[in-house]
Parts: C-alpha cells; structure tokens; sequence
C-alpha cells in the first residue's frame, strides 16, 4: 500500500479552508511554503485547442485557466464595429466546478468587470487598427481558482493572442502583491487575498515596461502601494520569461547540426 503523508497542520488549514491563525510564520514562510517574494510554481502552454485561432493553457498554483482566440474576423453584431481599429470581446468566465461551492454558469456581475479589466489590460499591447472593422475575440475559462485569477487570465490570453498570430507590440503579463500578516508579499492565493488586508493586481508590458492594469483592494500606505507594485512587477518579468519558452518550444525548431 502507497504511504501517504502526513499533512501538516498549515497544510491542513489551507486545503480544508479553515481560517488559518497565520498567514506568514516568524521566518517569514507562508502557508504553502513560499517566500514573500516568490511565485507559485508556474506551467504554461500555447496552441492547447485545435479548434480556435489561437489558444494557451496555464496552471499557477492551484489555478488552472485555458484561453481561446478567434479572428481577427468582421465585426458581429456590426454595430460594435469601429472604422478605423479592431476591437477585442474579451470574455472572462469561471466555470461552475471552479471554486469551492458551485458558482452559476451565468456570467455574474464579477465576470463582467473582470472581462473589461482584461480587455483593457490587453488592448494597448495588440496593433488593433491594422485590421479596421474587424473583431478578436478572447474567451478566458477559469477551470480552477485560487486567487488572482484575472492576472492568471491576462498572462494566458496574451499567450493565445500571440498563438493566433496576431501582430502586438510587446506580451503582457500580469501578477498580483498584496499584504500578509502586515508584510508585503507576492502573488497572493485565495487565503491569503482573503484574509490578508490588500491585493494589487499589476498588468505590464516588459518590452515597453508600461503598466496596462493597475487596482487595488484593502488598504495600503503609499510605502507599502509603491513595494507591492515593484514586487508585482518583478514576479511579471519571471513570468514574461515562461510566456517566452512557451511560446519558443511550440514556434522555435532547435537547429540540428548536421555531420
Ligand atoms: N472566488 C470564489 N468564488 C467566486 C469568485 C471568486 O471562490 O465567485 C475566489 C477565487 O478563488 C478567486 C478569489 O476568490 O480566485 C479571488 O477573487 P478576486 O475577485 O479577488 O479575483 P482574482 O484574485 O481571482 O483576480
């Protein structure tokens, strides 16, 4: 018989939900074991799904979030349609078996804001009036969350805009630092947003280093504002490095050398 391993008490916490007394220890680890400044572990890949234009999947931490891409095509209904530029219809949806109690199919109040955010925070990156009239479409399923789904969502569908071929000035690429246990701390999951006092979540173009989202929510000192965008900006450029191999090991043969 496999020997199972005995959860730690933090681990238990966690996994079952029950409010944990500490979300950061004395040495400064938090429950899932991370430093403040550290990621979770990140796995992406691009051109996951036959059927769309473009197409990336992303897990990060327990989150797991697939992005379909479809056009540019003309513009439906016509009267979304702008002369002179595309237009992204951004849809950010949480699947109903996403979080712990079934959440409603129907798109809900947060899916709706969530999906102008994203949109907002992808425009700028995408040369939209090359292709006058027309529509991308962006569809963003949430399968599992825990905690900063819309930069998860962000970073996913920039991989799939690029899977799609369609030409962009730089990738964008989001991630959230929030505070802790009164310490600044970086890609907060759903625990620690919920019981930690803020989450800033940060979209940003690498190339361009241009901020294309910036919120916030808690409370924060101008101190603590100015480090957790500086960290939620460092944790963007490690990931702005995944989105690259991804991107490379779907597009880039290896040369082999011949004898
Ligand atoms: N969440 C949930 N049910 C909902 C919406 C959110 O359990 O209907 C959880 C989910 O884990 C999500 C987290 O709350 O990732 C934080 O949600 P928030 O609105 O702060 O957005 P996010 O941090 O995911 O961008």
């Amino acid at each position: 018989m496999k020997a199972t391993k005995k959860k730690t008490k933090k681990e238990t916490e966690t996994l079952s939900n029950k409010k944990p007394e500490t979300l950061v220890d004395k040495k400064g680890i938090r429950l899932d074991g991370r430093k403040l400044d550290e990621l979770r572990p990140v796995k992406m890949e691009v051109g996951v799904l036959p059927n769309a234009d473009g197409s990336a999947y992303l897990e990060q931490g327990r989150n797991k979030v697939l992005v379909g891409v479809y056009g540019p095509k003309e513009a439906h209904p016509r009267h979304i349609a702008q002369q002179d530029r595309a237009v992204i219809q951004c849809r950010y949806h949480m699947a109903p078996f996403s979080v712990d109690e079934r959440k409603s199919p129907a798109p809900s109040r947060r899916d709706i804001e969530l999906s102008k955010v994203i949109r907002e925070a992808l425009e700028p990156a995408v040369f939209l009036e090359y292709y006058p009239k027309t529509s991308i479409q962006v569809y963003i399923e949430i399968l599992q969350a825990d905690g900063g789904t819309r930069c998860a969502g962000i970073t996913t569908a920039a991989l799939a805009l690029a899977d799609a071929g369609i030409p962009m000035r730089d990738l964008v690429v989001a991630c959230a630092a929030g505070k802790a246990d009164g310490k600044i701390a970086l890609d907060l999951m759903d625990t620690e947003d919920k019981i930690g006092e803020a989450d800033v979540p940060v979209a940003y173009m690498p190339n361009l280093e241009a901020i294309t989202l910036l919120q916030m929510d808690g409370n924060l000192s101008p101190e603590e504002f100015e480090k957790a965008i500086n960290m939620a900006v460092e944790g963007c450029k490690q990931l702005y490095a995944k989105q690259k191999e991804a991107l490379k090991s779907k597009y880039v043969v290896e040369e082999v050398e011949e004898e």
